[in-house]
C-alpha cells in the first residue's frame, strides 16, 4: 500500500480512538477497487438494493462472536445454517416433493472450501482406493486442483473443446477408472460462464459407480432464475440422476457479504465421510463438517438476512437485470471490430478475445481500467487464446449505456499504442526458464524492472507488460514467478 495511516503496525504503544481508528480503516479502503456501483467486473457481486449493506452488516454484528464449533451451544446458528441449506437445496431440484428429498448439506466459508469437502467426502468414503483419484474438466475451477494438492488426491483433468469450451462426455467417461472417487463439471464454469453437459456426464460417472459433482459455486444462484425468465438452461442440478453433490457460493450471486457457500449432497450417508470427528484427547470431542473448527456466525447471519430481504421475487428480478446487462455488454462486444466473444453468453459471464492481432487484449484491459472499468484478463492455456472476463451482476444494468462507447474508446487506444512487444531477454526468460532456476536475485530484479519491487509498493496500474511475460511463459513458470511476486508484497508492517 502506498499510505501507512498508521507509519508502522497494527498494535500501537496506546490505543486509539474509535473515530481514528476508522478514519484509518476508510483512508485504507480508499485505495481499494470499487466494490459497488457496477464497474469491477471480478471478485465483487452487487446487486445495487438500497439498505441491504447496512441490514447485512447489522446481522454480521448481532451474530459475530457466536462459534459455530458447537451447534447445541448456539442454536441460533444451527437454525439458520439450516434454513440456508434448505433454501439451496429448494433452488437446486432437492427437498420435498422433488426427486432428491433426502438432500442434507453444510454452510462452509467460500467455494473453494466446498470443492475441497466434497473432494474429502468422496475420498474418505472409499478408504480402500489407496491412490484416489479425481476427474474434472480444465475449465473446471482452479480450486479443485488445490483440493486435490491438498488431499493429495490424483487429478485426472479431460481438455474442453476449444469451439465449445466444454469436456467431451464420452472423454469424460473414458477418463474413469478404477481408482477414480469423484468426477466434477461446472454449471457454468468461471472462466467463460458454460455450463457443461452435466447429464452426460452425471450418467458415466453413476454407470461407473462414482460420485460426480457440480460445481455451481459460480452459477447456482442465477441458473434456476435465469430459466425461469425463459432463458434455456440445460438441467444441472439433483434432478439430474447421477449427480450426488452441488455447491453454490452464497457470497456470489445470492450477494451476501464473504465468506458462505453450501455444499449439498443427496442423501445423509454421501454427506457422512465429510465429517471430521475427534474424541481421542483429553478435550472437547471435535465434531466438524468443515475444515475450520470455530467459525464466525458472522457470514451466516449476514447471508441468513440477505436471503430473508432479497427473497424469491428479488432474485428473479435482479436475474432479469443481470440478463440484461449481459446481452447488453455481449452487443457492446460484437460493435468492436477485432473482438470476439469466447463462448455466446449463457449465464452471467461476458468473456472475449481478440481476433486482430493489433489490438492487444492486455493493452485493452489497461486503457479500460484508466476509463474505470475494471476487468479480469485471463492468459492464453492449453490451446485457447488468451481473453478476458467479465463477471456480470445486478449493478451492471444501469451502467451497460457507458460501457459500450468505453469499450470502444479504449480499443482505438489500443490500436493507436500497439501491441506490448516484450524486451528480447525477457521473452527469451520466459520460454526458458525453468521455475527451480529461479533465484531470489533473479525474481527481485524481474520484479524491480516490471514496477512490482519494494515490499510496500503497490502493483503498477499498467499491468500489460506483465501479463505478457506471464503469457509467454508455461503455467508452472507463471505459478513460480507469481508466488514470488506475491510473497514480495505480503511482507510485515513493523
Ligand atoms: C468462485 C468459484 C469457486 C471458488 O470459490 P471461492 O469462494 O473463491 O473459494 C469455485 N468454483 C467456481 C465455478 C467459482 O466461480
Amino acid at each position: 500500500m502506498n499510505e501507512e495511516p498508521t507509519g508502522g503496525c497494527a498494535l500501537p504503544q496506546q490505543g486509539l480512538p474509535a473515530e481514528r481508528v476508522l478514519d484509518e480503516i476508510h483512508l485504507l479502503r480508499a485505495q481499494d477497487r470499487p466494490t459497488h456501483g457496477g464497474q469491477l467486473f471480478a471478485y465483487v457481486y452487487d446487486p445495487a438494493v438500497p439498505g441491504l449493506d447496512e441490514l447485512a452488516a447489522t446481522a454480521y454484528a448481532a451474530s459475530a462472536h457466536v462459534n459455530g464449533l458447537d451447534p447445541t451451544a448456539f442454536p441460533s446458528l444451527l437454525a439458520m445454517e439450516n434454513a440456508l441449506v434448505g433454501a439451496a437445496a429448494e433452488l437446486l431440484g432437492g427437498g420435498p416433493g422433488s426427486t432428491a428429498p433426502e438432500v442434507v448439506g453444510s454452510v462452509t466459508s467460500g467455494g473453494t472450501e466446498s470443492l475441497i469437502l466434497a473432494v474429502k467426502a468422496a475420498r474418505d468414503a472409499h478408504p480402500e482406493i489407496s491412490t484416489p483419484r479425481l476427474v474434472v474438466p480444465a475449465s473446471g475451477h482452479a480450486a479443485f486442483a488445490k483440493a486435490a494438492h491438498y488431499l493429495r488426491v490424483g487429478l485426472d483433468v479431460v481438455p474442453v473443446d476449444p469451439g465449445t469450451l466444454r469436456p467431451d462426455p464420452a472423454a469424460t467417461a473414458a477418463a474413469i477408472g478404477p481408482e477414480t472417487v469423484l468426477v466434477a463439471c461446472s454449471a457454468p464454469s468461471y472462466a467463460h460462464g458454460v455450463i457443461d453437459p452435466v447429464g452426460e456426464i452425471a450418467a458415466a460417472a453413476a454407470a461407473a459407480g462414482v460420485r460426480c459433482h457440480v460445481d455451481a459455486c459460480f452459477g447456482g444462484w442465477t441458473l434456476p432464475y435465469l430459466r425461469r425468465l425463459g432463458v434455456p438452461v440445460p438441467p444441472f442440478d439433483f434432478a439430474v440422476p447421477g449427480v450426488t453433490s452441488i455447491s453454490v457460493d452464497l457470497h456470489k450471486y445470492a450477494y451476501a457479504p464473504k465468506g458462505v457457500s453450501v455444499l449439498l449432497h443427496r442423501d445423509p450417508a454421501l454427506r457422512a465421510p465429510q465429517y471430521f470427528a475427534y474424541a481421542d484427547w483429553p478435550g472437547y470431542t471435535m465434531i466438524n463438517p468443515t475444515i475450520a473448527s470455530t467459525r464466525s456466525g458472522g457470514p451466516i447471519a449476514a447471508a441468513y438476512a440477505t436471503l430473508r430481504h432479497l427473497g424469491d421475487d428479488g432474485y428473479l428480478r435482479l436475474a432479469a437485470a443481470t440478463r440484461d446487462a449481459v446481452a447488453g455488454l455481449a452487443d457492446a462486444v460484437r460493435r468492436v471490430p477485432g473482438l470476439r466473444l469466447m463462448a455466446e453468453p449463457e449465464s452471467t459471464v461476458v468473456c472475449f478475445t481478440a481476433t486482430d492481432p493489433e489490438l492487444d487484449l492486455f493493452v485493452l484491459v489497461d486503457e479500460l481500467t484508466a476509463r474505470g472499468w475494471h476487468t479480469q484478463p485471463q492468459l492464453s492455456y492449453a490451446g485457447l487464446p488468451a481473453s478476458v472476463h467479465l463477471t456480470v451482476t445486478a449493478a451492471v444494468a444501469t451502467r451497460v449505456g457507458e460501457f459500450s462507447p468505453a469499450l470502444a474508446e479504449a480499443a482505438k487506444a489500443v490500436r493507436a499504442a500497439g501491441p506490448v512487444v516484450l524486451p528480447e531477454q525477457l521473452r527469451t526468460l520466459a520460454g526458458t526458464l525453468t521455475p527451480d532456476a529461479l533465484t531470489p536475485e533473479l525474481v527481485g530484479g524481474l520484479a524491480a524492472g516490471l514496477g512490482l519491487g519494494g515490499s510496500a509498493a503497490a502493483p503498477p496500474d499498467r499491468m500489460a507488460v506483465v501479463n505478457t511475460l506471464l503469457d509467454a511463459a508455461a503455467p508452472a513458470l507463471r505459478e513460480r514467478l507469481l508466488v514470488e511476486f506475491v510473497g514480495l508484497l505480503q511482507r510485515p508492517h513493523w
